[in-house]
């Protein structure tokens, strides 16, 4: 176990709008000295927080221990029965590599820089979910440790209440140390993005609409409207710019069937830049092309009721090109499928009966963070009011999602069955919780 003492001490964080100050950061390499390390805490009087990779943290860390689970991020693929082992605190990436040799692929979000449990934990929405459903309708088992130290080994059946808080309920009051997730026999897909000029970007949108409604669970599409830094790292055609980015993945893994169903999209405007194409799935963090480097931003989201024509024009009207709006990223996920299907066993997922989800990201300009940000993101509110739900998936939850989305994230009995499940494992409050 190592430990950092300095008052000062940082924890790599992925969005650099907060800084912490966490009294001391423990990273325990078993999961025995996590559970030294969190019965440590309980006697200092700290409070816990776990931290895998950094990208979910959404406030500052003041004070108390940080459990860096880092140095607990082996891997391991049993092709036999199609299950990988994933120490708590892996990335996505490392398992599609492990899986890929064996035509074997997890069931992973758009980044594969995120964390494995961090994603579980409250869903997991990823770029073929309309095929595979929600990351977390593939957990298996999760070994936990509680607020006492306890170790315990969490399965639907062991401990329904507290399998069921982590397939979607965010915050588990514990760390986990592994979990054992299915994978899926997929190699290849037809999927990947095309980036459109911003003056095609209502018809783009509006085609969009269209050619989305009655899409087989086979495709999983998205668009988002971008605008790019005027940086060496982005392609000539699109440096500097606003375009459409539309993100597609098509899972039945024909190239032929897939160029057949991409079609539509290709003649809805000529894209300047068009990276779709048969692909392997390891590669799937091409499909959206996440940013990679940390950066101050301000986000969030919102689960949409339908995707029609009227909330085009809406997020037009806000985040369109000829707007100059402080934004980077204004993007929607088409939901449905696989991901509206209840899973078996207990759980939590918010999002299943949404048509759609919308995420903003702003620029990466903090001084503009307590005015133009906030201002634009209350616009953007009242635009699309008539097709949201009000409610925030809890991955997507940001400092833009308004106040207490996690209150609006649950219906009152499952938010109910959660509160029990953190009063019974952690009665005191040592774990700090989602931050
Ligand atoms: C670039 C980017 C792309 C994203 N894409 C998607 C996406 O496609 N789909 C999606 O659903 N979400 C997506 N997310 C959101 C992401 O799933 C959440 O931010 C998630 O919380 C990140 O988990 P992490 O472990 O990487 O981050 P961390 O900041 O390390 O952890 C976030 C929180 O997860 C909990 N946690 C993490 N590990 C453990 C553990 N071992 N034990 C107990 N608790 C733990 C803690 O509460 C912690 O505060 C994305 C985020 C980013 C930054």
């Amino acid at each position: 176990m190592t430990i950092d003492q300095s008052s000062d001490a940082r924890i790599a964080a992925f969005n650099l709008a907060h800084q912490h100050r966490p009294g001391r950061v423990v990273t325990p390499t078993t999961a025995a000295g996590v559970a030294d390390a969190v019965r440590e805490a309980a006697v200092r009087g700290d409070r816990v927080h776990v931290v895998a990779t950094g990208h979910g943290l959404l406030a500052p860390v003041e004070g108390g221990t940080v459990v860096s689970t880092a140095a607990l991020a082996d891997v391991h693929v049993d092709p036999e029965a199609r299950t990988a082992r994933v120490g708590g605190g892996a990335r996505w990436g490392q398992v599609l590599e492990a899986a890929a040799p064996y035509g074997l692929a997890p069931v992973c979000g758009s980044s594969p820089t995120v964390g494995v449990v961090g994603l579980l934990l409250g869903g997991g929405l990823g770029p073929a979910g309309r095929t595979l459903g929600w990351a977390s309708d593939h957990l298996r088992r999760l070994e936990l440790v509680t607020a006492t130290g306890e170790q315990l080994s969490v399965t639907a059946d062991s401990h329904p209440e507290v399998f069921r808080a982590a397939r979607g309920g965010k915050h588990l009051p514990g760390v986990v140390t592994e979990v054992e997730i299915g994978l899926v026999p997929m190699a290849e897909v037809y999927g990947g993005g095309l980036f459109f000029a911003a003056e095609d970007a209502g018809r783009v949108l509006h085609g969009f609409v269209d050619w989305s409604r009655d899409l087989p669970e086979t495709v999983t599409p998205s668009f988002a409207i971008l605008r790019l830094p005027d940086l060496p790292q982005v392609p000539e055609p699109l440096r500097g710019r606003c375009v459409v980015h539309v993100r597609v993945v098509v899972a039945d893994g024909d190239a032929e069937a897939g160029a057949a169903t991409v079609a539509p999209l290709r003649a809805l405007a000529t894209p300047l830049v068009d990276l779709v194409g048969p692909m392997p799935y390891a590669a799937i963090g091409a499909v959206h092309a996440d940013p990679e480097e940390p950066m101050p931003v301000m986000d969030g989201g919102v689960l949409l009721r339908d995707l029609e024509h009227g909330f085009v024009d809406a997020l037009l009207s806000v985040m369109g090109p000829e707007q100059h709006v402080p934004f980077a990223v204004a993007e929607v996920r088409l939901l449905g499928g696989a991901l509206a299907r209840p899973t078996a066993g207990p759980d939590a997922v918010v999002g299943r009966d949404a048509a759609a989800q919308l995420f903003v990201v702003s620029a990466p300009a903090p001084d503009l963070f307590t005015t133009a940000v906030p201002a634009v993101a209350q616009a953007l509110v009242g635009a699309v009011g008539a097709w949201s739900t009000g409610v925030v998936q809890p991955n997507f939850v940001g400092a833009l999602s308004g106040p207490n989305p996690w209150v609006r994230a649950w219906p009152a009995d499952v938010r109910d069955a959660l509160d029990a499940v953190r009063a019974e494992l952690d009665p005191a409050g040592l774990f700090a919780g989602p931050r």
